[in-house]
């Protein structure tokens, strides 16, 4: 994923755009993610600020999912914003500024940006909505699709009882 800075180097204050459609497995993300089949799209743009060349976008895919709370599978839109900024290695190192990225010869290669950037955006924990009411803990029906009558037969035996007699 890499960009040709060279017109943006020429002097302070050049800008210029970008964009790539990617995938997870262009982008060496292995394994179980939510963007394993998803196209996803990085645009955005970069400007010579002087000291460093700014780089900043917006990486946008369908990520899929699985609900914690009802296991089915569902996908939500992610836009996931980035930025970072560049340094020349051959420069002298300005600072020791932690979130400096570097970059050698005409091109800035935001492969990485993008992948710490998706990385750091997968949720712990997806659920399909606020109103998902999840999967009954007695039967396992989807309590979002059906419904059962275990709330009907989990009543205290000695209750029960109590029901029989108030008839
Ligand atoms: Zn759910
Ligand atoms: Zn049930």
């Amino acid at each position: 994923m890499k960009i040709n800075v060279l017109q943006a180097k020429k002097a302070i204050g050049n800008e210029q755009t970008f964009e790539f459609v990617t995938s997870a497995e262009e982008l060496a993300i292995e394994g179980e993610s939510p963007w394993k089949s998803s196209v996803i799209h990085v645009e955005g743009k970069l400007i010579n600020n002087g000291r460093v060349i700014a780089v900043e976008g917006v990486i946008s895919a369908n990520a899929q999912y699985q609900c914690s709370c009802c296991l089915e599978d569902f996908s939500a839109k992610m836009e996931i914003p980035f930025s970072d900024n560049y340094q020349q290695s051959s420069d002298e190192a300005i600072d020791d500024e932690a979130d400096l990225a570097y970059y050698t010869g005409d091109e800035i290669d935001i492969a990485d940006l993008v992948r710490e950037s998706l990385i750091l955006a997968e949720p712990l924990k997806s659920v399909c909505g606020e109103t998902c009411l999840g999967l009954c803990p007695h039967c396992g029906i989807n309590l979002n699709t059906a419904q059962c009558d275990c709330q009907g037969k989990l009543i205290d035996p000695r209750l029960a009882v109590l029901q029989k007699l108030l008839k």
